[in-house]
């Protein structure tokens, strides 16, 4: 009879805290920034109503488990992101270059999971994500910042104003677009107003959270392809991938080895930084240096027409 008292008071005890904790965890999560699923804390139908408490069978422990603290911890985390899937980005142990099928197939998949991503608050707001394009077994990759307007609309890469300079670029280099790969540090549209994704002008660089979302994608994107060579478009794209701290202005000039964070590189690439397609277009008179840059890539990769 005590026994059972006891037993019942526990339990009531058990559901009175994880009330407690789910109702918390709830009010924090909406409170956040971060983009937490409340749907995916609410009490499902299996668990114990709040006044019906079950008796608690001979032996069984008290445990309780403490959302709070874990809805603690995601609110702390520098951006809303959720943990990549771990069939999506485990890392290779063993880097190997791909043949032409595999890099396609591995792409094809990298490709859908992008375009079904909701890691950051950019997924909510896209209209179609831009995972990139170009062929899988390129020397040359191009790395911008991240889809506009017009690449929101067709799901790719550089087609708007600055992407026709940059297929001018890269015929000046003696290659055709379908020849490099193309691809952005963001693979949704960041957008100063996502209240009105209709509006021209709505463009802004992805922020440090929005990159480091996407940034196993590019990195999974770069080992697959394992270009020769990576041209980095900007500042952003410069310092995502060479630097933290330095402008584009002092990163400018030379290679540098290809260092990424969660994948192995196959054979070691190099990356060169350069202007912007779009600040080209806003400031001319800096194409001459960016076609400087262009031609070091050319003499690496043999191309005619680079300056010895
Ligand atoms: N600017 C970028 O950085 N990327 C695009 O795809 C288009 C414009």
């Amino acid at each position: 009879m005590a026994e059972n008292s006891l037993s019942r008071l526990a339990a009531e005890f058990k559901n009175f805290l994880a009330a407690q904790d789910e109702d918390e965890f709830i009010a924090t999560a909406a409170a956040a920034p971060a983009a937490v699923s409340v749907a995916s804390v609410q009490p499902t139908s299996q668990e114990p109503a709040q006044t019906a408490v079950p008796p608690m069978p001979e032996g069984e422990t008290l445990t309780v488990e403490f959302p709070r603290a874990r809805a603690r911890e995601q609110a702390a985390a520098p951006a809303p992101m959720q943990a990549p899937a771990a069939e999506t980005f485990s890392p290779q142990q063993e880097p190997v270059l791909m043949n032409t099928a595999q890099k396609t197939a591995a792409l094809t998949e990298l490709a859908d999971t992008i375009k079904n991503c909701s890691r950051c608050p950019l997924g909510a707001t896209r209209i179609n994500a831009v995972p990139g394009e170009g062929n899988v077994d390129a020397d040359l990759m191009f790395i911008g910042e991240g889809p506009g307007f017009d690449e929101d609309r067709q799901g790719r890469p550089f087609v708007g104003r600055a992407g026709q300079l940059l297929d001018k670029m890269i015929a000046a280099m003696g290659l055709k677009r379908e020849q490099v790969f193309i691809a952005n540090i963001a693979k949704c549209h960041p957008m100063t107003d996502p209240l009105h994704p209709e509006k021209h002008g709505n463009d802004r660089a992805p922020n440090a959270g929005e990159i480091a979302c996407c940034r196993k994608y590019l990195e999974q994107q770069i080992a697959i392809i394992c270009p020769q060579y990576i041209v980095a478009l900007g500042g952003v794209s410069a310092k995502a991938l060479i630097s933290d701290a330095k402008s584009l202005g002092a990163l400018r000039g030379r290679f540098y080895d290809l260092s990424l964070d969660s994948v192995k590189l196959p054979r070691p690439v190099k990356i060169l930084a350069t202007f912007h397609p779009a600040a080209l277009l806003r400031n001319p008179g800096w194409k001459k240096d960016a076609w400087l840059d262009l031609q070091m890539v050319m003499a690496e990769l043999g191309l005619k027409g680079a300056s010895k």
